[in-house]
C-alpha cells in the first residue's frame, strides 16, 4: 500500500512536526511556553458566543446550509468591506464564505491552475501557498522578500518568461512571518503588474484588523479597478479571535470567486448555520473591541522588544501590524539551531524563519498570541538568557 505521489511534494506541515517535539519535552516535565503558533489567545466578542448559543438552540438551524453562505452573512461581508475600506462589492458574485481562509487559499490553486502553470509565491511565506500550488500540479516560482526592500517582492526582478507563464501571485500584508506592511502604492504596482501579465493577484489579509499605534492596513481592493484582477482572502480568525470557528472569506474578482465556489460545491457543504449567524454578529462588533484587543498585543510587543534588542542584542524591527516579531539571529548560527537553543535553555518555543522558506533563514518568528501572564513569563526567561 502507498499514498499518492503528490504527497511526496508536500512535506508535513511544519507546526505538525514541532508539535511532536514539544509533546516529548512536556513528557519529560519541561514547562514549554509556546510563542511559535500564530493563534490569538483571547476569546471572541461575547455577543458572538451568545449568537451561536441562541442559533444552535433553534431546531431549524441544524440541516445543510447551502454552499454559498446565508444572504445575511454575505451581506455582512459586503458591509464590512464598505465600512472598513470604502470598497463596494456585489453581494451575489464578489464574496464567498470559506471554512477558514486556509481552506480557500488551498482550494484556489486547484480551481485556478492547470498542471505546469506557474504561481508566484513569497519566500518567506505562509506555507500553504506553495504547498497548494504543488498539490494542484502547478509550479511555484519564489519571490524573495528582503529586509532592504521592506519585505515587498521586487516585481521588476521577475523574469519576463516567468511572468508570461504565471497564472497567479500571492501577496500577504500585514505579513506573516516578517511583520511588514504594504502601502497602498505597492498594491497599485502589483495590480498593474498582474493586469499587464494577466495574472490573478491573490492577497491574503487575515491581519488587516490587527494594527498598532493607530495603523490601519489597506485592502488591495481599494486600488481602482483591482477587482478586474485581484481577489482578497480575509478571516475572522485573527480579527475576532475566532481561529477555531473556521470562518474566512474571499472577496473581489468574480471569475476567481465563481471558480472557487464551483470547486467547493464538490468538496464541502458550507458552515453550520449557527456559526454563520454568529459570524454576522462578529461583523457587528464595535471597533472599540478590536482596538482594546490590539492594545493587549501592543503591550506585549512593547515588553518583548527591548529584551530582544537591548538584552539579547538581536536586530528587530518594530511591527506596526500582525501578530509577530521577526528578530535576526546572531551571525554564525542558523535560525533552527538558535530556536533549538532557546527552547533547550528557556523552554520558550519560537519558530525558525527557515520554516517559512529559504529566505526566512537568519530570522525567528515570535508570536504575540499567548496569554499575557505566560507571555511575560517567556519575556523574563529570554531576558535571563546568556548569548
Ligand atoms: C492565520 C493565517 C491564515 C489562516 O487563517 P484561517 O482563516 O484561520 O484559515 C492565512 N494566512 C495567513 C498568512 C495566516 O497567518
Amino acid at each position: 500500500m502507498r499514498s499518492a505521489r503528490r504527497l511526496s511534494s508536500t512535506p508535513p506541515y511544519v507546526f505538525a512536526t514541532l508539535d511532536g517535539k514539544i509533546a516529548r519535552l512536556r513528557e519529560q516535565g519541561v514547562d514549554i511556553i509556546r510563542l511559535d503558533i500564530g493563534s490569538p489567545d483571547g476569546p471572541p466578542p461575547e455577543a458572538v458566543v451568545r449568537a451561536l448559543a441562541r442559533s444552535a438552540s433553534d431546531p431549524g438551524k441544524h440541516g445543510y446550509a447551502g454552499y454559498a453562505g446565508t444572504p445575511a452573512l454575505r451581506a455582512a461581508m459586503v458591509h464590512y468591506y464598505r465600512q472598513r475600506f470604502g470598497v463596494v462589492l456585489d453581494t451575489a458574485s464578489q464574496v464567498l464564505p470559506l471554512i477558514g481562509s486556509k481552506e480557500g487559499i488551498a482550494h484556489l490553486a486547484m480551481a485556478w491552475l492547470d498542471p505546469g502553470d506557474v504561481a508566484l509565491v513569497p519566500d518567506p511565506g505562509y506555507p500553504t501557498y506553495a504547498a497548494s500550488v504543488a498539490l494542484a500540479g502547478g509550479q511555484a516560482y519564489t519571490m524573495p522578500l528582503r529586509a532592504d526592500r521592506q519585505w515587498l517582492p521586487d516585481l521588476a526582478a521577475i523574469p519576463e518568461a516567468i511572468a508570461r507563464r504565471a497564472r497567479l501571485m500571492w501577496l500577504n500584508y500585514p505579513n506573516n512571518p516578517t511583520g511588514a506592511t504594504a502601502p497602498l502604492s505597492y498594491f497599485e504596482e502589483a495590480v498593474a503588474f498582474c493586469r499587464r501579465h494577466d495574472i490573478l493577484l491573490c492577497h491574503d489579509a487575515p491581519y488587516a484588523d490587527v494594527g498598532y499605534d493607530g495603523y490601519r492596513a489597506p485592502s488591495v481592493l481599494q486600488v481602482a479597478g483591482a477587482d478586474d484582477v485581484a481577489v482578497e482572502f480575509n478571516s475572522l480568525s485573527k480579527s475576532h479571535n475566532m481561529a477555531g470557528w473556521r470562518v474566512g472569506m474571499a472577496a473581489g474578482n468574480a471569475i476567481a470567486i465563481g471558480a472557487l465556489a464551483q470547486l467547493k460545491t464538490n468538496i464541502d457543504s458550507g458552515h453550520f448555520l449557527a456559526i454563520q449567524d454568529a459570524s454576522v454578529a462578529a461583523f457587528q462588533t464595535p471597533v472599540s473591541w478590536i482596538d482594546q484587543r490590539n492594545a493587549v498585543y501592543q503591550a506585549r510587543r512593547d515588553a518583548l522588544l527591548p529584551v530582544l534588542v537591548d538584552d539579547l542584542g538581536l536586530e528587530t524591527a518594530t511591527p506596526s501590524a500582525g501578530l509577530y516579531l521577526w528578530p535576526r539571529v546572531p551571525r554564525g548560527t542558523t535560525s533552527a539551531e538558535f530556536a533549538d537553543r532557546i527552547l533547550a535553555e528557556t523552554g520558550v518555543s519560537l519558530t525558525p524563519g527557515s520554516a517559512f522558506g529559504a529566505c526566512g533563514e537568519g530570522y525567528l518568528r515570535i508570536s504575540l498570541g499567548q496569554t499575557t501572564e505566560r507571555f511575560m513569563m517567556a519575556v523574563e526567561r529570554l531576558r535571563g538568557m546568556r548569548l
